[in-house]
């Protein structure tokens, strides 16, 4: 067909259709399009662009881009331009932060292009886009990179990134100086590097056991070895880093515990001297025990030799004795006795401690032993004109060891009348109380002051314990006192209201049925 030739009303009417065509695909366009002369003034703008500046079109017409860019960008927007102009190559997109007209900032991402007419340059056309939501979420990234950054780095405890093999990623500044190393010198190291052998292993199971998804019971304790060869120890928990489904590495914070660790090895050292010291002490009491169980079996027999062969001389069965010779045997007697009580003592001591201490139960009279006791006794404190006053119920027999118990009596009695002076007065009582006999001794001595009611039970302790004390003894009694009465399931204690002493003993019938003493 032959070409049909176009008259020139024609020609203008076809150039006006593609003008408006082209005219409405600029203002309707989704990103925002404009053109620039090449000084930089905007010469069109399309509404994406109008919107966007928040503008009217009259504002930016004619406008320079100086107006609608901060410093920075329009330095970056200038030089795009003049490199443009001098038909140099521009790496697109541009990214440019623009200010509207309310002061809000928006950013593109821009490309341009020259327009010509012929060889010559008469502008420049760009379009944007807006992408000032993508780059704000970019800076909230940012911004909360920067915090958590700053967290691990700020942490107090060291924090750590390891990757899948076990080689640093990151460490922070906890981390550093615990080590005494520089970032350059950690970042890229394996862990096994900086902890000893026996830690290594530890922290590899872990980790294998993480990857395999086991339970692992945190906190695992490594001994980490820093950059001066010098050993500290943290206490580390981990967790694996996953990328989807794939294991990428740990995370880890480990706390510095070298300092408790040190102290708990000091602990230990100490505890163990302790225990060494505490060992060396049973032993050596062990052996004094031993000691003054075989001396006073070898005092005993001797003394108990000289004691009857002192009544033998004053019997007189081995010949006549005059006044004189009686009073002086009759000295040794006392002392004899006096020493064979002690000697006795020293061995109940020295038996109780060994715990063979026998015991010998039956059926027994509290009230007969009561009896015997102030018989014998009466002579003594006649001597000292102390009145030994009985008040006696009817009481049930109970299970007991009639010699111990003989000797915790004789002892109180002994005691009460050493402690109280001339003219004063034992009252000696015992009733049947539910299911155990009580027996109370009190005295008008010279009493016991209320913080030492306790304390004179125990072994050697005696009020007076010093050098130049009044009334001899050996601390023993009492504690020996107890001890008996604490095998007969009973027990023993003082009271003193500063009117002299009170002590009191409660028996248990342990069970046996009841048969009042006739
Ligand atoms: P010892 O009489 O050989 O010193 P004891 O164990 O029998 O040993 O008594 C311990 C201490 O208890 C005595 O030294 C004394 O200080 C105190 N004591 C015991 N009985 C009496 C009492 N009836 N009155 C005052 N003090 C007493």
């Amino acid at each position: 067909m032959p070409e049909e030739k176009l008259t020139e009303p024609d020609k203008e009417l076809t150039l006006k259709e593609s003008e408006s065509k082209y005219r409405e695909l600029f203002d309707n366009a989704h990103d925002s399009m404009y053109t620039l002369d090449t000084a930089g003034c905007f010469q069109t703008i399309n509404r994406a662009g109008l919107k966007i500046l928040g503008a009217e079109k009259e504002e930016i017409i004619g406008s320079h881009i100086s107006k609608w860019l901060t410093p920075e960008s329009l330095k970056a927007a200038l030089e795009v331009l003049k490199k443009q102009i001098a038909g140099e190559d521009v790496e697109h997109p541009v990214l440019l932060e623009v200010i509207c007209k309310n002061g809000e900032h928006k950013w593109g991402e821009i490309r341009t292009r020259c327009m010509r007419d012929g060889d010559r340059i008469t502008g420049i056309h760009g379009i944007a886009r807006d992408i000032t939501e993508k780059k704000k979420l970019e800076q909230e990234l940012l911004a909360s990179e920067a915090k958590y950054r700053d967290l691990f780095e700020n942490a107090d405890d060291p924090m750590f990134t390891l990757n899948e093999d076990g080689h640093f990623v990151a460490l922070n500044t906890a981390g550093l100086k615990i080590l005494g190393c520089a970032t350059e010198e950690i970042i890229g190291t394996h862990i096994s590097e900086w902890m000893t052998k026996e830690s290594y292993g530890i922290t590899r199971e872990v980790m294998k056991k993480r990857m395999l998804g086991e339970a692992v019971e945190p906190p695992s304790i490594i001994e980490m070895i820093c950059k001066n060869g010098e050993h500290r120890w943290v206490e580390g928990r981990s967790r694996l880093i996953k990328d989807g489904d794939r294991i990428t590495g740990f995370h880890g914070i480990a706390r510095n515990i070298t300092e408790k660790r040190r102290l708990e090895q000091q602990l230990e050292e100490y505890h163990n001297k302790l225990l060494k010291s505490y060992e060396e002490l049973i032993e050596a009491d062990r052996m004094k025990t031993e000691f003054v169980s075989n001396i006073t079996h070898e005092l005993l027999t001797p003394m108990t030799s000289i004691r009857g062969f002192t009544e033998l001389l004053m019997d007189g069965t081995a010949g006549k004795i005059n006044d004189k010779q009686k009073k002086s045997l009759e000295i040794i007697l006392r002392n004899s006795d006096r020493l064979i009580r002690l000697i006795k003592d020293l061995l109940d001591a020295a038996n109780l401690e060994k715990k063979s201490f026998g015991m010998q139960f039956e059926l027994v009279s509290v009230n007969d032993i009561i009896s015997k006791c102030v018989q014998d006794i009466t002579p003594e404190a006649n001597k000292r004109k102390i009145t030994i006053v009985r008040g006696t119920s009817q009481i049930s027999s109970i299970w007991g060891d009639e010699e111990r118990l003989t000797q915790v009596i004789m002892n109180l009695i002994v005691n009460a009348i050493k402690f109280t002076p001339e003219e004063g007065t034992i009252t000696i009582a015992s009733c049947e109380d539910k299911d155990c006999v009580r027996i109370s001794m009190a005295d008008t001595g010279i009493g016991i002051p209320a913080d030492q009611l306790c304390r004179i039970f125990d072994r050697f302790y005696q009020i007076d314990g010093s050098n130049s004390r009044k009334y001899g003894g050996t601390g023993l009694g009492l504690s020996i006192c107890k001890s008996i009465i604490e095998k007969h399931y009973g027990s023993i204690w003082a009271e003193s209201s500063g009117n002299g002493s009170i002590f009191h003993i409660t028996l248990p019938m342990l069970g046996y049925e009841k048969k009042k003493e006739g």
